[in-house]
Formats: C-alpha cells, structure tokens, sequence
C-alpha cells in the first residue's frame, strides 16, 4: 500500500503507542507462560474477606497498592472466577475485560512510570475450583472448614493478584466468619471484632514481603496454642479442637528445631512461626508463610514424635527460609525450595539421630533414584519437567537429587564452606528472589572453587552423578 493519508498514519501511530504502554499480561516464566504480569510492582495487598460457609462463598474487597514501573494505559491482575462487582483505580470507577484469569483494568487516565495507585476490586461468589488436575490449588472448603493452598498459581482463585513469585507483597487480611469458626492467615493477629449476627472478624497483618502462593486462609474449630521460645520469637500453633492434646505432642520439637536450623541457616528470617493442621486429610503439607500447614493425618496417622512426621515439620520449617524469604526466580527453579526443605529434613536426623542415620537415608535415597524404571531428569535446566508435562513440577528429583546435590556439594567444600555457603546465600537473597545461577555463584564464592562441572552434573544432566566419598 503506497497511499496512506496523513491522518491515518497519525490514528497508526497514535494507536501503536497507546498498545505499547499496556502491561505485559504475563511474567515472563517459561514453564508457566501467562501467569503473572508485567508493568508494575504491587506493595500491599489488603484482602477483606466475609465467608458463609453454608454456601460456600466468599463476600469480599481487595485494596492492592501498586506502583507502575512504566506507562500503564492499561494492565492486568491474574482472577479467576467470581463476580465481580466494580473496579476502581484510586477512588475511581474504571473500565476492565476479563478472559480466562486475566482481568484487564483501563485506567481512565495513562498512569505514569513510578506512579503509585490503588486499586479496589469487590467481588463475590463461590471460589472456582482447582484447574490442576493433579492436586487443589486455590481456595477448598471441606467438611469441617476451608484451606487455602495456592502452590505454584492458586491465589487467583481467591483474589485479584500477580500471581507469581517475583512479586511479593506484604499483606493485610480480614476474615470475618461465623461462631464457633476460627479464622488464621498468616503473620500476627492484631485484632478481633465481634459482630451482632454472631460472626467474629480476624484481622492479620503479614509485615514481610510475600509470594502469592504462600499467603493462606484457614478457617475451622481451632484450638490456638501460643508460646515464645527461648530467643523470644512468638510460636502460634491452630490445632482442631479435639486433637488439639495429641498435636501438641506432634508439634512440640518446633522450638529446637528453629534454635538448630538457625544455627546452620542463619536467624530464623520472620516475626513469627507455627502450624496449622487443617481439620481434614491432606496427602501434602504445605510451607505457607509463617504458619506451616499439615494435614490432620500428621497428627491422627502418624501420631507422636515420629522420624516420619518430624521429618516432614523439618522440612516445611526449613522452607521458611528456603523458599519463603528466598523465593526462587521462576518456578524452573523448584529446586531451590525443595532440595533445599528435604535437605532440612537430612539435617534434623542428622542432629537428632546421628550421622550413620543421616548416610542411610542417603544412601536409600540415591538407590531410588538410580533404577533404570525411574525417569532422571535434570533438576534445573531448561525445559518443562519429566514426561513434559507442566504438573510434574513436584516430582521426585526435585525433592531427592535436590537434596543429594547439596550434600554431594558439602562432602567436596567441606562442611565449614558448606555452612557459610548456604548462611551467605540466606542472607544475600533473604526477602527477594533468587535462581540457580545466584546460588552456584555463592557456592563458587565462598568455597574459592570452580564448580562448575559439579553442578552441570548434578543440575543439568540427565544421568545421576556418583558420590565417590560415599561409595556411590
Ligand atoms: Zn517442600
């Protein structure tokens, strides 16, 4: 076309740059293309949330502060479902589309780089079920109460967010349920109201930045445990009423183990710590920021101070720093969390049971993983995970190689190296981000060591490399 008239090209050109300073509708992670979103930085999300357990749903309002981090003339939030009842920018009422778990706002005026502004989003409705087929992600209500457990990309199945790791906010949350329920979330309790019609609100502010899908709800007959621990650092345990004795018992390691984990990991990196155990059975726990949850099998199934359950509540509190104030970059960076929780899991046998117990376990774990039947994969290199498939995200070399690639890389550093290694990166990541890379380079800093051939085996080959020191 060689005749264009001017004022066509000036409608082109004033339309291309209106379309460039849209939002990115996605992160940018490779395993999960269109999660999260791009253009700006959220600080606070401040969720008031009025649940009727008779019928499932959820009244609520959700106050997002945000600052752009370019030109927005128009950006999106990740939400799924509900109804949502209006949409406001700073006080206003604006334009949104909604496809699938994009929620585009359009803000009435372009919204300058480094603005900051609020959006109020209310909404109601039952909480759409799970899209992932291998466990509920999201937002479950069960017999006897409601759970959130939003691992990798739930949270907006309960409210309006950028829902992925790279960006952590800070939190305020209101719940407000009927009597007998009890209502925890993570971070302090800083308030209680009681209402007329027998409901009673609970108020928790959760002062440290956060990944969306570590931020929960938990809703059932709870029975609260509180205590401080020696160091000072507030314990707050939510057990079902009638197994609140036995959870006790469960539970009642937490404090040693946070006193030794600190002492390998560095100080304990949040205001408080406990469990929830939710009043059903769950085949998973999860590391939800601040507050652990476990199913009601750790403590009815597997009752006491078990190696097994132990084992699980080492790991789960190992996450808090692994995981929780170092979260990882991309989801392909799993192995960040969980070689590094099960890893945690290693240490307490170590500490509470012996080294020989400890090499055992090891050598148990490298043997299940050496079978021609089982399927080896590269725990960090590109590429979706075994079978190809996005749901085996949490698959076993995660977990097991994850956790044999740190201690292969103890028995090469020594353990003195070991420790400064992972007590550097702790620190050096805390409340942030992190990848792979960052790690080896922490790794390769401290111990004044190429590793690199170590870690392309142990990370990005298929093939499992031996641990000679053991004779593996
Ligand atoms: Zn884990």
């Amino acid at each position: 076309m060689r005749k264009v008239s001017l004022w066509l090209m000036i409608m082109l050109c004033g339309s291309l740059i209106w379309a460039q300073s849209e939002g990115s509708d996605e992160i940018g992670d490779d395993f999960y293309p269109g999660i999260g979103n791009g253009g700006y930085d959220v600080q606070h999300y401040d969720l008031d949330l009025e649940v009727d357990l008779s019928r499932g749903s959820i009244n609520a309002v959700a106050q997002i502060g945000i600052i752009a981090t370019q030109d927005l003339s128009a950006f999106n939030l990740d939400f799924n479902g509900f109804t949502i009842e209006s949409v406001r920018i700073d006080g206003v009422e604006v334009d949104y589309r909604r496809a699938q778990a994009e929620l585009t706002l359009i803000p009435n005026e372009l919204i300058e780089s480094e603005q900051t502004f609020e959006v109020t989003i209310a909404y109601q409705g039952i909480p759409p079920n799970s899209q992932n087929p291998t466990f509920a992600e999201g937002w479950v209500q069960y017999r006897r109460g409601i759970y959130v457990a939003s691992e990798p990309a739930g949270a907006r199945n309960w409210y309006p967010v950028n829902d992925h790791p790279l960006d952590k906010a800070t939190y305020t949350i209101k719940i407000t349920v009927p009597e007998p329920y009890v209502a925890a979330s993570n971070g302090l309790l800083v308030d209680t109201q009681d209402h007329e019609n027998d409901t009673r609100s609970y108020v928790w502010e959760n002062f440290e930045p956060t990944a969306s899908y570590l931020v929960t709800v938990q809703i059932a007959e709870f029975e609260m445990q509180s205590y401080y621990t020696e160091d000072g650092l507030l314990i707050r345990n939510f057990f079902p009423v009638d197994i609140a004795e036995d959870a006790e018992i469960t539970f009642s390691q937490t404090d040693e183990m946070i006193a030794y984990f600190e002492t390998v990991f560095g100080p304990y990196p949040f205001e408080v710590y406990g469990a929830v155990v939710v009043n059903t059975s769950l085949s998973f726990a999860l590391e939800t920021q601040t507050l652990s949850m476990f199913g009601r099998d750790i403590v009815v199934e597997q009752s006491g101070r078990r190696t097994g359950n132990q084992g699980i509540i080492a790991h789960e509190l190992t996450h808090q720093w692994f995981g929780n104030s170092i979260s990882p970059a991309t989801w392909r960076d799993i192995w960040l969390n969980e070689g590094f929780a099960t890893y945690g899991e290693l240490l307490w046998v170590e500490h509470t049971l012996g080294v020989s117990d400890r090499d055992e376990m090891i050598s148990n774990w490298y043997a299940s993983l050496n079978t021609p039947d089982f399927i080896q994969s590269p725990i960090a290199a590109p590429g979706l995970p075994p079978g190809n498939e996005i749901y085996n995200l949490f698959n076993a070399s995660v977990y097991l190689r994850g956790a044999l690639t740190l201690h292969a890389l103890r028995l090469n550093v020594g353990d003195a190296a070991f420790f400064r290694i992972l007590r550097t990166y702790a620190a050096r990541y805390a409340y942030g981000n992190a990848t792979t890379e960052d790690f080896i380079q922490v790794a390769q800093e401290i111990s004044g060591m190429n590793l690199q051939s170590f870690f392309q085996g142990w990370l990005y080959e298929k093939k499992l490399p031996p641990i000679p020191q053991m004779g593996l």
